[in-house]
């Protein structure tokens, strides 16, 4: 056993490494489909991984030295795939677990890529816009000889956004002329697609409208906590409230806010556009992060940062159904336990698979230079989304297994198969 001691799960008794994690997922869904060790191995171990230096002069006159990384995990279903993640505690482990999750969100969803994942371990809450625009630049210019519209494709991650994604088009295009599809989530101005920035959500929302249409219910009237309010969190919230469910409860970075009665959702989004916080809204009482995972609603959405939903803490919680808006937001031994109490967990590579989706439409977009309406794109991402989801919800009942365990397979199965057949 060994203790991870610079992310964000502390506990001494507890084995943690985000990338080993996925892998016992992996094993999981590999042990059903009784797959060979061989195949095992290369569909585990990434293609290839950077490591770059990032040196930014910042707005102080002093340089800083960044790490940076790509990590492109498996390729065999199109080209790598996947966010580029600012955030403190960005690692090579994080982006390795990342870039293999994409590799079967993008099979899963079945659009035609592998996975990747990117990430600068810095701190974006805390650097100018001109400090922010050099990291990106630097960054890019260093991974660049990786990148392209038929290689690998990034995207926004948490702590970046479509500024971020037009720098790097930019950047890029300098080099290599100009390249739309070298990057998705960019603004509309630049080539980026209509409902791209909610498609995430929107995906979140839909496969939890489609659970329980399953079951002969209805979303309408149902009470929601949702963990976190970037841009994830934020929609999920928006459109929760949008088909007539209740948002009971919603946490961010610096508090929360809880109304047994709902929250008035359009006025929250006018409170944060000022404050940058949720807490403090008036007419709702004080939340935290710990308290909201255990409060006793219908369906609990993390939608913030990894690795909330830990042994010590999934005891406590009593919704019956839970929606990953985030990625990885489970540990496996919390995930075995959700299982084994009856509690439906809809994994992280379903659930938030709307964003790579809408991604997948603005680069044939890009490709074809031809432009798609808002409507066009959510009718084409839920389509993608209910068959996804039925896809997996039938295979969980098949095998009586989670629905993690079934989505995994489905994944495995498709760029396994893809590996074959390109003959590796
Ligand atoms: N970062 C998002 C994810 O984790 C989107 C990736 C993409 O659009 O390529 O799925």
């Amino acid at each position: 056993m060994t203790t991870r001691t610079t992310g964000r799960y502390k506990s001494s008794t507890h084995r943690y490494n985000a990338y080993e994690a996925v892998n016992e997922l992996f094993d999981k869904a590999a042990d059903r489909l009784n797959m060979a060790e061989e195949l095992r191995q290369i569909l585990k171990t990434p293609f290839r991984e950077i490591e770059v230096a990032v040196p930014v002069r910042m707005d102080s006159g002093k340089i800083h030295v960044y790490a940076g990384f790509r990590v492109q995990h498996n390729g065999a279903r199109g080209p790598w795939k996947g966010g580029i993640r600012y955030h403190p505690e960005v690692d090579k482990d994080e982006v390795r677990a990342l870039a293999s999750l994409m590799s079967w969100k993008t099979a899963l969803i079945d659009v035609p890529f592998g996975g990747a994942k990117g990430g600068v371990a810095c701190d974006p809450m805390n650097m100018s816009m001109t400090e922010l625009e050099r990291l990106t630049r630097k960054f890019t210019a260093r991974i660049a000889i990786v990148l392209g519209p038929h290689r690998d494709i990034p995207a926004p991650d948490m702590g970046t956004d479509g500024q971020v994604m037009a720098w790097l088009m930019d950047e890029y295009s300098s080099r290599r002329g100009y390249s739309p599809g070298v990057v998705t989530g960019k603004p509309v101005s630049l080539g980026g697609s209509q409902g791209r920035i909610t498609a995430t959500a929107y995906g979140v929302i839909t496969v939890a409208d489609a659970f329980y249409k399953s079951r002969g219910d209805k979303l309408e009237g149902k009470t929601a906590a949702i963990q976190g309010f970037g841009n994830v969190g934020s929609y999920c919230a928006h459109f929760w409230h949008e088909r007539g469910g209740k948002v009971v409860a919603i946490t961010d970075v610096k508090g929360g806010v809880y109304n047994e009665k709902g929250l008035d959702v359009p006025a929250l989004f006018d409170w944060f556009k000022e404050k940058r916080t949720v807490a403090g809204f008036p007419g709702a009482d004080v939340m935290n992060n710990q308290d909201l995972l255990a409060l006793p609603v219908d369906c609990l959405i993390p939608a913030a940062i990894g690795d909330v939903i830990t042994p010590d803490n999934c005891t406590h919680i009593k919704a019956p159904l839970i929606v990953e808006g985030a990625n990885h937001p489970t540990m496996p031994e919390a995930d075995e336990e959700l299982h084994e109490r009856g509690i439906t967990v809809i994994p992280d590579i379903l659930a938030n698979a709307g964003g790579v989706t809408v991604s997948y439409f603005e680069w044939s977009q890009n490709l074809t230079q031809f432009y798609w309406d808002e409507d066009r794109v959510n009718q084409e991402l839920d389509r993608k989304m209910r068959k996804a989801f039925m896809d997996v919800h039938t295979l969980a009942r098949q095998e009586k297994c989670s629905k993690r365990t079934a989505a995994m397979m489905l994944a495995l199965k498709r760029v396994g198969e893809a590996e074959q057949q390109r003959g590796n």
